[in-house]
């Protein structure tokens, strides 16, 4: 066993348990590491420690903190290569997109250093000649911080940048899927001149964490990624302390493909999209909805390319997609396309399990025809490497099909006509649209979606904003 990764940091230490949790290699079930299982006193010890913390690194300039998070970065990127190893063994994505993932910490992280130093305030014109109005901005204070494994690096970067950069301490507990890798990104923060406390994370029984985090009054707000139903459970448990909340749920994304749009275009950009992380991303394309004039076309550009992804272990060589992060995600995949062949699609390629390994986690990337939008595969959250096809006959009757969606993070379309795409783009109703293109993540653009996808934004200035609070002040002037 390796003995890599099996502590937390709180308050500047490693700390080690008696009680871990194993964490397995999806691509063929092997133990690859122990992480902590930590108790509710340590819990409460990251707390205390963030809380202290939080008197000193609040007062720093923005500069100071900004060079802190710019050696976080820097550290990254001089291990790049061994990170993206440690991600892809975890979390089961081809190394090469492991290896994209951490140089997006670096840019989110670097980004937010910067944004930093332009938390401005306002001065506001007065109600009498005495009066002066300012407002200022200050940091919230001590942060918890829920990552999912999907992403297992951006999310914690998406999070903990603009929170140290508005000047919050925070707790991450990342999934207990992917927590070695988070382990390792934090050392890289850990390696620079940052306080003892300022970041503390910890792993463990989630449930546990984040009732101890929501019950205490010195954690200020929790930050969420993942499903919309642990969303919604975290959601009721601020309402005891009206605590602030963030929460980055689950989608949907419909991907729109008109009759005028460049096809091959997109059917790269869907393909790059749907197939990434093996289908397991939030802003990922759900279903296509293909018009019917284009539909036959449509289908064999996108079959055709399907058939040329590689399907292996993640850490192979040109590996496109790898296996599915466990056991519940691969039965939910079969489940859905089970329920879709029942009710009349047809599947045109894929459409099982793949034989690659006995482990049972890789599934063959497929597509499937004649979807109609209220089966299941439609409406829920697939989460793996299934291109479901819907035909659909006017602009109008694709928007509402979209928009009928209980999600609301991401929709993409495709057309050259510039009446339609404001049409579409003012219509859809989703946090984030992509016009013939289908990437969405940067660090200065606002992440995050309406509806069940979730409230708040992660990055841009509007991400740190979800780390301040605004404070308004009236000077009354003497005679
Ligand atoms: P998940 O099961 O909801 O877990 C997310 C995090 O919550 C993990 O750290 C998990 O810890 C923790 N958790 C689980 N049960 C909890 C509880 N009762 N109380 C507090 N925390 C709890 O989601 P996931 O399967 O990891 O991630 C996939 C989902 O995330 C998808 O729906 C995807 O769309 C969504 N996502 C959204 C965005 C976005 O920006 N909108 C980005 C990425 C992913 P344990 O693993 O230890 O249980």
């Amino acid at each position: 066993m390796v003995e890599k990764f099996n502590y937390n940091w709180i308050n500047g230490e490693k700390v080690h348990t008696d009680q871990t949790t194993e964490v397995i290699n999806p691509a063929n079930g092997n133990v690859i590491g122990q992480v902590p299982s930590i108790d509710e006193n340590k819990v409460k010890q990251s707390i205390e420690s963030a809380h202290q913390a939080f008197k000193k690194w609040s007062k720093y300039t923005a500069e100071q903190r900004g060079d802190i998070l710019n050696q976080w970065a820097t550290n990254l990127l001089n291990k790049q290569d061994e990170l993206a190893h440690i991600m892809s063994e975890e979390q089961g994505k081809p190394f090469a997109e492991a290896y994209g993932e951490i140089g997006v910490c670096a840019k989110f992280i670097k980004w937010n250093a910067e944004e930093g130093k332009r938390i401005y305030g306002e001065i506001i014109p007065p109600s009498s000649p005495q009066q002066r109005i300012s407002v200022i901005k200050q940091p919230v204070g001590v942060c918890g911080l829920i990552t999912p494994w999907n992403f297992p690096g951006a999310m914690i970067a998406r999070k903990v940048a603009p929170a140290l950069a508005a000047g919050c301490t925070v707790i991450v507990k990342p999934s207990s899927e992917t927590p070695r890798i988070a382990i390792a990104i934090f050392d890289e923060l850990m390696a620079t001149n940052i306080d003892k406390g300022v970041a503390n994370i910890i792993t463990g029984r989630s449930s546990m964490i984040s009732n101890t985090l929501f019950s205490d009054q010195r954690v200020r707000k929790i930050s969420f990624t993942g499903s919309t139903a642990i969303g919604k459970t975290l959601m009721k448990q601020a309402a005891d302390q009206v605590k602030r909340i963030s929460l980055e749920l689950g989608g949907n994304a419909p991907t729109i493909v008109l009759p005028d749009a460049d096809l091959d275009n997109a059917a790269d950009a869907i393909i790059e999209n749907k197939f990434e992380n093996t289908g397991q991303m939030c802003n990922g394309i759900n279903t296509i909805l293909v018009h019917k004039d284009i539909k036959s076309a449509m289908t064999e550009k996108i079959v055709a390319r399907v058939q040329q992804l590689k399907v292996g272990p993640a850490t192979e060589d040109g590996v496109q997609v790898g296996p599915l992060i466990n056991a519940a995600a691969i039965e939910k995949v079969e489940k859905l396309v089970a329920d879709a062949q029942d009710n009349g699609a047809q599947i045109v390629t894929g459409g099982q399990k793949s034989a690659i390994s006995d482990f049972g986690l890789f599934y063959e990337p497929t597509v499937i025809t004649d979807v109609k939008h209220t089966m299941a595969i439609a409406q829920e959250e697939i989460f793996g490497p299934v291109a479901p096809i819907v035909q659909f006959d006017t602009i109008d009757e694709a928007i509402e099909i979209a928009n009928a969606s209980q999600f609301g993070l991401a929709a993409y379309f495709f057309t050259n006509n510039v009446n339609t795409i404001y049409n579409m783009s003012e219509n859809l109703e989703f946090g984030m649209i992509g016009v013939n293109g289908t990437q969405l993540s940067v660090p200065q653009a606002p992440f995050g979606g309406i509806k069940e996808s979730g409230m708040g934004r992660e990055g841009g200035h509007h991400g740190l904003d979800g780390f301040l609070e605004l404070k308004y002040i009236s000077l009354s002037l003497q005679d």
